[in-house]
């Protein structure tokens, strides 16, 4: 077999492989949509947002949220199992604590900022949904990262709608899961950017080829904007507040502007 050969052979199997993981990204964003309905529909049957209703909102919230993890983790395990070419290993995956009094919370402080009841509910419900959509992606994250097989290396792959954000950090490839999925989860799921962490067995990394792909549809959408920019000089995540009036040609002031977040 000559080499022109190998490389049409090598071609086929990272189509295949690209095609594996979009339905995976398909299916754990359509588990996470489901989640996040029925967390959201648990919120908004409540008669009234008030403390004695809270012990029994967490309740069914949490077995939703364990649902939705244990279902992503088992997308992850098929996937897993299609890249390295063998079964992961039985673990026990280990979560962090959810704040599952969000929607209670979010509610009760737009309340508190004077928004009319409908609205501060609704509110609630969009925190109601972020943690099952949450949940779906955790599970699934959580699995990749714990197989016991050996990863060469994990990519950040792009969903569809990815923010610029998330455009920028997955030109890299990462050493782990873990890295590669980071920041997902956290205040940055509002932005309803679902990528997916996926690991790279030998060379088997379909991940590449897929976020190619999205950024050139990205860009031929306008979606792509100061991403070229972002990753020459990536952009300090926050920037430091200045109080008003704050003399900004003081040295040590122009100091705090110059830190890197
Ligand atoms: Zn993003
Ligand atoms: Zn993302």
């Amino acid at each position: 077999m000559g080499a022109a050969d190998m490389a049409v052979i090598d071609l086929d199997r990272d189509a295949d492989l690209v095609s594996l993981v979009e339905a995976y990204q398909l299916r754990l964003n359509a588990l996470a949509d489901q989640a996040a309905a029925m967390i959201r529909d648990a919120f908004l049957s409540l008669p009234e947002v008030r403390d004695h209703l809270l012990a029994d909102f967490i309740k069914e919230a949490s077995m939703i949220v364990d649902a939705a993890r244990l279902e992503g983790a088992d997308l992850a395990t098929g996937l897993v199992m299609e890249l390295a070419g063998t079964m992961p290993k039985p673990v026990d995956l280990v979560f962090g604590a959810v704040d599952l009094d969000a929607p209670f919370l979010r509610t009760w402080h737009q309340l508190a900022e004077g928004q009319p009841f409908p609205d501060a509910r609704l509110s609630g419900a969009s925190e109601a949904e972020r943690l099952g959509s949450n949940a779906a992606h955790d599970g699934a994250n959580n699995r990749m990262a714990h197989t016991g097989l050996r990863v060469v290396g994990a990519r950040r792959v792009l969903s569809p709608n990815a923010c610029e954000w998330c455009q920028v950090v997955s030109v890299q490839r990462y050493r782990s899961v873990e890295s590669a999925s980071f920041g997902h989860g956290g205040a940055h799921n509002k932005k309803n950017c679902k990528c997916t962490a996926v690991a790279i067995y030998g060379k088997r990394d379909p991940g590449l080829t897929l976020n190619k792909r999205r950024y050139a549809e990205l860009k031929a959408s306008g979606g792509v904007k100061r991403v070229n920019e972002g990753i020459r000089a990536p952009k300090p995540s926050r920037s430091p507040q200045l109080p008003p009036g704050t003399d900004t040609t003081d040295p040590r002031v122009q100091r705090l502007l110059n830190l890197e977040f």
